[in-house]
């Protein structure tokens, strides 16, 4: 068996952090890092960091640590962890801050080694430019980088703890939101070169300006001798320009003083690169089109060539690189199951993070599908031997293994069912059947495992909504910035979530690890859909019916209360069936003028609400008008001057005091004074529907896209689609693609109205909307048979689609229909 790294033992520990200990054991080892118990731990020694956060506080997870089997525990002094101190087998440091204790021991972990780092920093791109470089730099050598974007203040030392002494280069981004971030980052990470991917608005409400947001992440290369950029951007030019001490290497478009000037040619279906330093000039050739993807390219080219790299080896390797999904994704299957689409990467790091994810998924049965690892660097019977534990920790159903090398392993893996290929192509002839279960699909590039993929992904037309969950979690935390510490979170996952989802689950269930403290839907069946597939934080639902009383019992939902008719009603179904009070909340009339409870009704209210003991007042709200338009504003501070009066009124007579809410998404950007004890965020969560000085705060999480499924040419004067709505005045040329108004593409978008974007262009629609088609005119633009066509994304946003359209976002959203796959990337 080959032994775990030890990263230090527990008396650096307390030698590097000013803490004290609280209880000793014995000087054991450390062999990982852990901040999460819900994770898996793999190895003898791990070290759990209780870390405080905003609405989560780890020391609440010890005891589930502990009886996890970790013995070693970082706590804040101020916090509770005297459930620990009982145990006799422990060892316990006790400091004033946990996350700072975990930035000075990983300090000291990273000092310790002396190897060339790149660090990667800048608004957009980083990620991508490290998981290439990470690429490039593993085939000469052994290289370590931060799983997945582990690039925060916990993220990157939890990153670096990875680094291990047979390492040979080491690639690292970072990631701040503020200023002081970077300084630490730089001390944990070290790099000796750097290089800066570009700086865009993205995240900037940490800094004054521009300037100071380039100042500050310039400080991640304090340690470095040579810093790599683009020099397109003349405020980072300027700032580099003027730090003292470093070499500089610098590349542009057409800048000819640069130190490598690039010529960049795009063609039907490639781009051409040709680099050039002085005299000497190198030409590659990539599939990839878009701007984003060549800047991140070059940058990867220009670090490479000036270390030295083999050209014609980056020209081999540059055409393997994959765009996407870099990140897991997770589609319907078929026979109700569901897919972990994982097939960019195949090591123990990421294979954990995945397996991580896949126990988070409510389905019982879980199949792994995983190909031969590619990693050189460790011989294979150790590398087979620690995935064999891995797998076993994680109690997976199912291995199916593909390739010679997994094969040749079989005995060493002991769930009851495992089934092994030399190749996809004997997997696919097998065809292996699939019911129920969630599938995580994992392999090194070379096997192609998107090719199993495809053999299960659910069939359906080519359009797909794809739910970046990255974005709702950035969305989220946005909004819980703006709230004062202890306002609780209820997240409404109404009409679909807003269109992301068929049913509101996927959204929900990363809500609920994310740790809000409430759902809202708008019917039972929506709640019950929730419940049955194991989303346990309380549920609110606003359109109760007499019909589905009984959910309220079974499966725990909590009915919003809007009328005294709905409140004897419910009552009365209650106080025969339930002994223990049930929860209910209270909406009143403000001024909206649709549900609620008035003002003249009030006494009633109480009274009745006196001789009910069956009924709980969990909280009283109500809900804004135009919480986004400033001309009402008075009338909004009048709603809820009423909502105090009323509200204390009730209270009085009843002796309570439940949680009060009155704020949606504009409410809570507009109206901060106004949060009481609860808000309520639906469209913000998504990331649109918010002023346009919002906007660059928030990412939008939707992207409605599909494919064309024929091209075809028309002459002058011949007519397109239904009624002849169009009349071609010239030569045309014209898409058909498989969206129509059946899929939520409103008929408004045709005859022009509308437009899609496709290879950049903004291509209008043609001719009337039909039910599940629509043209596009495509004159001037080469395109094909599957050419992407994006209806709306991050970059082209669905507000200001609306806008065009006259009607708002959320309608937009809702409309989708449900016959469009849905794709959530994490
Ligand atoms: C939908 C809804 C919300 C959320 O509104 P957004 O503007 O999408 O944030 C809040 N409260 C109630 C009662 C709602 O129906």
């Amino acid at each position: 068996m080959h032994l775990p790294h030890i990263l230090a033992y527990f008396s650096d520990l307390v030698a590097v952090t000013a803490g004290r200990v609280v209880a000793e054991t014995a000087n054991l080892p450390i062999t990982e890092l852990s901040i999460d118990s819900r994770s898996k731990t793999l190895t003898p020694f791990p070290l759990f960091f209780a870390m405080v956060g905003i609405n989560h506080n780890g020391h609440d997870y010890i005891t589930e640590a502990y009886n996890k089997g970790i013995r070693q525990f970082v706590v804040n002094h101020s916090c509770n962890y005297s459930i620990i101190e009982t145990y006799n087998d422990v060892n316990i440091l006790a400091v004033t801050d946990t996350l700072e204790a975990l930035h000075q021991f990983i300090t000291f972990y990273r000092s310790k080694y002396r190897l060339p780092l790149l660090g990667i920093t800048g608004s957009n791109g980083k990620t991508t430019v490290k998981e290439w470089m990470h690429e490039w730099l593993s085939r000469k050598y052994k290289t370590v980088s931060n799983p997945h974007s582990y690039n925060s203040q916990v993220g990157v030392p939890l990153a670096v703890s990875l680094l291990q002494p047979d390492h040979e280069y080491g690639v690292f981004e970072a990631g701040i939101s503020q200023t002081g971030e970077m300084e630490k980052l730089a001390r944990l990470i070290q790099p000796t070169h750097g290089l800066l991917t570009n700086i865009g608005p993205a995240h900037s409400q940490g800094f004054q300006n521009i300037t100071q947001k380039i100042e500050e992440k310039l400080k991640l290369f304090t340690s470095c001798s040579t810093i790599y950029y683009c020099k397109d951007h003349p405020l980072i030019d300027l700032t580099l320009a003027q730090l003292y001490g470093k070499v500089l290497v610098n590349w542009s478009f057409h800048n000819p003083t640069a130190d490598y000037l690039v010529t960049c040619k795009r063609l039907a279906n490639q781009t051409t690169l040709q680099i050039t330093r002085s005299t000497k000039s190198n030409t590659f050739v990539t599939p990839f089109q878009d701007s984003a993807s060549i800047e991140n390219i070059t940058h990867c080219l220009v670090y490479l060539l000036d270390n030295g790299f083999d050209p014609a080896q980056l020209q081999r390797s540059l055409l393997q690189l994959k765009a996407i999904p870099m990140r897991m994704t997770l589609k319907a299957g078929i026979h109700r199951c569901q897919i972990i689409d994982d097939t960019y990467t195949n090591d123990i790091v990421s294979l954990r993070i995945a397996l991580d994810f896949m126990k988070q998924q409510q389905l019982t049965k879980q199949t792994v599908i995983l190909s031969d690892m590619l990693q050189c660097a460790t011989p294979d019977h150790h590398l087979y031997q620690e995935l064999a534990i891995l797998l076993a920790k994680y109690a997976i159903d199912r291995l199916i293994g593909i390739g010679p090398v997994i094969s040749h392993y079989s005995p060493l893996f002991s769930m009851s069912k495992t089934i092994f290929f030399n190749s996809v192509e004997a997997f696919i002839a097998e065809k292996p059947s699939f019911k129920d279960e969630t599938i995580l699909v994992k392999g090194a590039r070379s096997f192609r495992l998107e090719r199993v993929v495809q053999t299960i992904e659910k069939n359906t037309h080519g359009t797909i909504l794809e739910i970046d969950m990255h974005a709702i979690r950035h969305n989220l935390s946005y909004f819980r910035r703006q709230l004062k510490v202890g306002t609780k979170i209820m997240a409404m996952v109404k009409a679909s979530t807003y269109g992301s989802s068929s049913s509101s689950f996927e959204l929900a269930s990363a809500l609920q690890r994310h740790s809000v403290e409430y759902l809202g839907v708008a019917y039972m069946d929506e709640g019950i859909c929730l419940r049955k597939k194991g989303i346990t934080l309380p549920i609110m639902v606003m359109k109760p019916t007499d019909d589905h009383f009984d959910a309220i019992l079974n499966y725990h939902l909590e009915p919003e209360i809007y009328s005294l008719a709905l409140l004897d009603e419910l009552a009365a179904f209650i106080s025969e069936r339930s002994i223990q009070p049930i929860p209910i909340h209270l909406k009143l009339e403000t001024g909206m003028h649709r549900l609620g409870i008035t003002e003249r009704e009030l006494d009633q209210l109480i009274r009745q609400l006196q001789h009910m003991p069956c009924l709980h007042v969990v909280s009283i709200f109500s809900h804004l008008a135009a919480s986004q338009t400033d001309v009402h504003d008075s009338y909004t501070c009048l709603q809820v001057e009423k909502f105090i009066q009323m509200t204390e009124y009730i209270e009085k007579h009843l002796s309570i005091n439940p949680l009060k809410h009155i704020l949606n998404t504009n409410g809570i950007l507009r109206f901060p004074q106004f949060q009481f004890d609860m808000v309520r965020i639906g469209i913000g969560l998504h990331g649109v529907g918010v002023a346009p000085t919002i906007r660059p705060y928030l990412l939008p999480a939707s992207t409605l896209k599909t494919t064309i499924s024929q091209v075809k040419s028309i002459q002058k004067g011949d007519s397109i689609g239904y009624d002849r709505k169009a009349i071609a005045t010239q030569a045309m040329t014209i898409a058909t693609i498989p969206i129509g108004y059946a899929d939520g593409f409103s008929r408004s978008f045709g005859c022009g109205k509308g437009r899609v974007i496709i290879q950049g262009h903004a291509c209008p629609i043609i001719g009337n909307v039909c039910m599940d088609m629509a043209m596009v005119d495509v004159t001037g633009i080469t395109v094909k048979l599957g050419d992407e066509v994006i209806i709306f994304s991050a970059a082209h946003s669905i507000d200001l689609l609306a806008e065009q359209l006259g009607t708002i976002s959320y309608e937009l959203l809702t409309q989708i229909g449900p016959r469009i796959k849905r794709i959530y990337y994490t």
